[in-house]
């Protein structure tokens, strides 16, 4: 490819790009959104997530025009999105509450869109029902297309709202939880084929969703919305490996991360982190880390519950002592809960395992996984990404 032909690709990239600047949106004296700033461009999947009440449905309301603008500004096709009325921007807009024709046909529902085009740009009757039968053969439901939405589980209202949002040529695609309420083996199988169709289709897309696993699997890159405000905007790896602040922390995960209250002690280039139960090393990248930190050296420890060795008390010399409460058979793991102090703590370890409760072990965690957030801030506390 010329030079010339990569700037003006770039160049349409940029125009098709969808852009939130600087988003606000106040309800009374509540904020729902805190100057949200995000782009994502033409093909790319961004997910949204953050716990309930974090702004993901404000937002979503917000790009495609059902709810206005505080401060900020949203622009996507090179001009101002949020100063043309919501029918004019080609949202496709999946609801999270479906929003259904209730007197229309599973298949009229998803062709609705598509029958509300202008006459020049609708696609033929055999081309809508081609595009139809076909999301109705992806979601499972092509048995349903006469079914009227009353006579649905709410699983299926979902899948009917998705393919409705699907079947559309967007300018932008927002999906508000669109597999929330679907069993986990159908919701795996649609995460891919959806990613798929989303890469494919080159709009801008944004899947909120409240599950950060979900998100960390669809997104190109996440952001992680908490109280309003963009915690933070990276990709799945960075999210996963390197999570901003406790808040982001506290959402990664399955079992969720642990976060430990303890104390840094920096013993002479040797990173320790001391917890009422015993002691942590920490890996060498962390020389300096109390630099980052109150005097007194408090931080978080963030240790996932794959990071630990679980061991018997007469072979460990370091690590965290403590008393199985639970043992849980997971399938593929196992996880054991332990009570560390007055912490419990939850690590994964082999199906099958003899533990039981009441065991006395130590639990052991692999330095290179260790996350360590100051107690004051909340921040990530990470000296090796200093130069
Ligand atoms: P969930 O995952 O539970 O759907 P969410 O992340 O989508 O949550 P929003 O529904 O966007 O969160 O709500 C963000 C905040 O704004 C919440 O505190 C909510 O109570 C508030 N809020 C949303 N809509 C309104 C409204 N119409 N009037 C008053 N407050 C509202």
């Amino acid at each position: 490819m010329k030079l010339d032909d990569s700037v003006a690709l770039e160049a349409v990239a940029e125009r098709e790009s969808l852009v939130v600047d600087g988003a606000t949106r106040l309800f009374g004296t509540a904020v729902a959104l805190r100057a949200v700033s995000l782009k994502v461009r033409p093909g790319e999947i961004v997910s949204v997530t953050g716990p309930s009440g974090a702004g993901k449905t404000t937002l979503a309301r917000i790009i495609s025009g059902l709810e206005c603008l505080d401060a900020g500004e949203i622009r996507c096709r090179g001009g101002r999105f949020d100063r043309i009325a919501a029918r004019h921007r080609r949202v496709a807009h999946m609801f999270e509450s479906y929003a259904l024709y209730p007197h229309r046909t599973v298949a009229e529902n998803i062709a609705s869109p598509l029958l509300a085009l202008p006459a020049a740009e609708r696609p033929s009757r055999e081309g809508i029902r081609e595009r139809v039968d076909e999301l109705l053969a992806l979601t499972e439901m092509t048995v349903l297309a006469d079914r009227l939405p009353g006579a649905l589980s709410g699983g299926q209202k979902q899948r009917v709202a998705l393919c409705r949002a699907l079947v559309q040529k967007p300018s932008v695609l927002l999906l508000d939880e669109p597999l929330a309420h679907l069993d986990a083996k159908l919701r795996h199988r649609l995460r891919r084929e959806i990613r798929l169709r989303l890469k494919s289709g080159n709009a801008p897309a944004i899947w909120f969703t409240p599950d950060a696993t979900e998100a960390l699997a669809v997104g190109d890159r996440v952001v992680v919305l908490i109280d309003g405000e963009v915690r933070q905007d990276g990709t799945p790896e960075q999210i996963h490996l390197q999570p901003a602040d406790i808040g982001v922390a506290r959402l990664l995960g399955d079992p969720p991360m642990n976060l430990l209250d303890a104390t840094l002690v920096d013993q002479i280039g040797v990173m320790t982190a001391r917890h009422a139960a015993g002691t942590v090393t920490l890996p060498q990248r962390m020389r300096g880390a109390t630099e980052f930190l109150p005097a007194s050296g408090r931080c978080v420890l963030g240790l996932r519950p794959a990071a630990f060795d679980v061991l018997p008390t007469s072979t460990a010399t370091d690590g965290l002592a403590g008393e199985i409460y639970t043992t849980e058979p997971m399938g593929k793991h196992m996880v054991v809960s332990v009570r560390v102090g007055a912490d419990l703590v939850r690590a994964k370890v082999e199906p099958g395992s003899a533990w039981r409760p009441g065991d006395r072990v130590v639990l052991r965690a692999d330095p290179a996984r260790v996350l360590v957030f100051s107690a004051e801030s909340g921040r990530t506390v990470d000296p090796g990404s200093h130069p």
